[in-house]
This record gives C-alpha cells, structure tokens and sequence, in this order.
C-alpha cells in the first residue's frame, strides 16, 4: 500500500492524480478463512485489524451485506468520550479514547479526530450530584474529568442560555479530552489498513444461514454462496438478534431505531461538543458548519433505518430552552440507525453456546467511541478463545449471574 503523505499529494497534483491506488480490494472469497467476521462495521473492521495486528491472524474476511460502514457506523454523532460510572466500562472507553489519539498516524489516514472537549450538562440538583459522583470515580480509574461551574460552562460555550425556562444549567460533567472523529474515516482507515493485510472485504455479501456441526460453527450461507471458516465473529450491532437466531440461541437484545439530526451549514459558534440529557438532546459542530444533533431512541422495536417527524420536533423544542439561537436553523436532513440496546445499557464481548463462535454486540446508543478498544478486546477473544482482562467483565453469562454492568444513567439518552 503507498503511504498517503503531503509528499504524495504534491506528486499527484503534477499527475493529474492518476497514481492513487483503490484504498481496499474487490476480491473474490476464498473457499475458506481461518476467521470469518460478519459485519463491515467500525466494531468488525477494528476486530479484524487487530487480529492482523496483535495475533498475526490475516487470513480474514469481513463479510457485509451491504457497503462497510454503511450501518451505525456511518450515521451516528460521533461523539468519543470514556466518562462512564463503572470500572469495567470506563477501562474498555478509556482504552478506544487513547487508541483514537493516534490512530490517524497508526492507521495512514486522517480519521480527523478532535478532541475539542464533551460536555454534559447538569441541569438537575440529581443530576449534579451524579456527575460529581462520576468525577470521583473517574478520578479513581484514571480517566481526566472534572465538575465544573456554570460559569464556566458559559466561558466554553457562549451561546449557551444558563437560566433555561424549565432547567436552569446547575454545573457540566466535563471531559477535556474527549471530542469527534470523522466517522466514515474511521470505517475507511481500518478497511484500508485491513485489506493492506491481505484481508478480504466482501461487500453486498449478506448471511442468511450459519452452519454448525458438533457444537461448533463450520462455515457461513451468503448470496454468493456457502464459504467455511476456523472460526466466526459476529459483529452486526442491531442485527445480533437476527444472526443469534440463526446460529441458534437468543440474546438479551433489542433492536430499536436512534435518530439524528444536522442543520444547514452556519458560521462556527461551537466548538465543544455539548449533551444535554434532562431536556434530551445533545449538539456538536462539524467541520462543514453544520449543528449535528442528536435525539432519543424510538420507544418500539423496529429494523427501520428511518427518521421520524416527531422525533425533529421533540429533539429540537428540547435543545431551544438550552440554545435559543438554534430555533431559527434550517433542518437540512435526519436519518436513523438500528442500535442493540442490552438492559443494563453495557455491551456484549463473549464466547457463545457454540465453541468457536463469538459475539460482539449491544453497543446500543453509544459504541462509535469505542471501535478502537472494543476491536482491540474482541480480537483478543477470538485469538485467544477466552476474553482478557477488557472484555472479561462483558461476557453473556452476567445476565444469568445477575452481575450487570449498570449504565443505564449513563447511556440512557446520550452517546
Ligand atoms: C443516530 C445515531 C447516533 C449515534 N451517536 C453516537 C455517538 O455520538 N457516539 C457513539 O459512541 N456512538 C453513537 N451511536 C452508536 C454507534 O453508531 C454504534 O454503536 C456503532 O456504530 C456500532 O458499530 P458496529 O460496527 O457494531 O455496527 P454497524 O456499523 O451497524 O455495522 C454492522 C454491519 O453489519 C452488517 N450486517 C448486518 N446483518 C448482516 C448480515 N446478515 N450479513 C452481512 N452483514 C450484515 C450491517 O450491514 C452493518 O454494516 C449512534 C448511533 C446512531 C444510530
């Protein structure tokens, strides 16, 4: 793979830019891998570089049905912090949040992270004393958050209304070094690295059947035909439900649909990301100018990838109490994803029923943030057969054993 650098964009321009190469290939699937992943989102796509990375495994395919990074992956908010409550999440955050520092430069390809700051807002007496609560116990895990006052709630983000109508802001839970990244670079930069590996990408390949024998997975059922594997990773956020069934058991998923929301293009006003989780809503700014807004789930089941009315309406009545200025913004489009949402709002990184079959799943609201970290566990299971040390504590058997990793306060409404 040639290096992208300002050098070879210099010789390019003399080119007529007819050097670059395709940043992935188109190949043909071999008849068997040793692992097969299912799923060319940034969760699949992260599992497969660091299996090539960590464990040396490249005879790899990601199998997607439809175009990588075409899922959640691609329509999510992007927001990138690791502030969570519980040690096992904040581990597993914290480690994808420093993997993103310099995952431009590992990967050769600018995934445009900003670490321009996230800020969630208090705006309850509850609410700041469960942020204050956070801070205390980020402090003990190591991760740099802080409380900090309204004043300078206003200093970092001056369109801000303090004294809102309903929620006057009380205080933020402040995150320096959180931010944003380009998400599709995310999905490219990894696809990219991967197929330089000599992995295979196998786009518009869609699963419908898993094949098993003698408790374990031997292969896979696409609509380009049957090809086999050593063993399977599943990595398919909303759809884990439909791919559990096929290998035979359930998970303790729902499938729902989260929506967001971008204005037109504005002059830049915002340079923090802000969450607002009482009034429900939460604001960045692209680089574009653009506001991206970010809403709730719907509150039925459903495998539509679709915005909804309600849901513009909702999302913004809810942010103009906190920014006044937006209620004269232009919508400019919204959309939806499937997220997998588990009960106690933590995810899923385990072994399976069946011997050499895993599943990484139930990201829900909140797992564009942890593609790096999460890629990172989630290949060390399927190298190893057995979790390490980040994904120990996420494993299926915590929902038969009552040992939930709450962070329903945490991932209920924002990302
Ligand atoms: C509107 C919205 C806003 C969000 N905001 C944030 C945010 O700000 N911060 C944050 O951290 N997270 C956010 N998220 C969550 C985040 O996007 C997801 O948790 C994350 O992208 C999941 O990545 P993934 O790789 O697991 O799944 P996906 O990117 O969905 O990839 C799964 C892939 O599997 C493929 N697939 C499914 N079934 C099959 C099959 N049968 N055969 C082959 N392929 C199949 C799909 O086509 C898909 O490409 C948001 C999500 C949405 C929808």
């Amino acid at each position: 793979m040639r290096r992208y650098s300002a050098f070879a964009i210099a010789r390019e321009a003399f080119r007529n830019h007819s050097g670059w190469e395709r940043a992935w290939s188109a190949p043909e699937a071999r008849k068997k891998y040793d692992v097969i992943i299912i799923g060319a989102g940034g969760h699949g796509l992260a599992t497969a570089y660091y299996l090539g990375k960590n464990f040396g495994i490249k005879n790899v395919a990601i199998v997607e049905k439809g175009w990588l990074g075409g899922g959640n992956t691609g329509r999510n908010t992007t927001i990138i912090r690791s502030n969570y409550l519980q040690d096992p999440s904040a581990a597993i955050y914290e480690k994808a949040r420093s993997l993103y520092e310099t995952l431009s430069q590992e990967l050769n390809y600018n995934i445009m992270f900003s670490p321009r700051g996230v800020m969630m807002l208090a705006q309850t007496h509850h609410e700041v004393r469960g942020f204050q609560r956070t801070v205390y116990a980020n402090n003990l895990q190591g991760v740099k958050t802080e409380f900090i006052s309204p004043e300078r709630v206003k200093e970092l983000v001056p369109i801000i209304s303090l004294d809102g109508p309903r929620y006057p802001v009380l205080g933020a839970l402040w995150q320096a070094r959180g931010g944003t990244a380009r998400h599709d670079a995310v999905a490219w930069g990894y696809a990219r690295a991967c197929s330089d590996m000599g992995m295979h990408i196998l786009q518009r390949t869609e699963v419908s059947a898993i094949h098993q024998s003698k408790g374990k997975v031997t292969g896979i059922q696409t609509n380009k035909g049957r090809i086999s594997c050593g063993k399977l990773a599943v990595v398919v956020a909303g759809h884990s439900g439909h791919l559990a069934e096929m290998a035979g058991f359930r998970l303790p998923l729902e499938s729902v649909s989260l929506q967001a929301l971008v204005s037109e293009p504005i002059k830049p006003c915002m340079d923090v990301v802000v969450m607002a989780n009482t009034v429900h809503g939460y604001m960045s700014q692209s680089d574009k100018g653009e506001m991206v807004i970010g809403g709730g789930a719907d509150g039925f089941n459903s495998y539509t990838q679709r915005g909804s009315f309600h849901h513009i309406e909702e999302t913004v009545r809810a942010l103009i109490e906190t920014f006044p200025m937006i209620s004269r913004l232009k919508m400019l489009r919204q959309w939806g994803g499937i997220v997998d949402m588990t009960g106690d709002r933590s995810p899923i990184i385990s072994k399976t029923p069946l011997g050499n079959c895993y599943f990484d799943c139930g990201w829900g609201t909140g797992g564009f943030k942890s593609i790096p970290g999460s890629g990172w566990a989630m290949a060390d299971l399927v190298a190893n057969g057995e979790p390490g040390p980040l994904a120990a504590s996420f494993g299926l058997n915590r929902f038969r054993e009552g040992r939930f990793i709450d962070e329903s306060v945490a991932a209920g409404v924002a990302h």
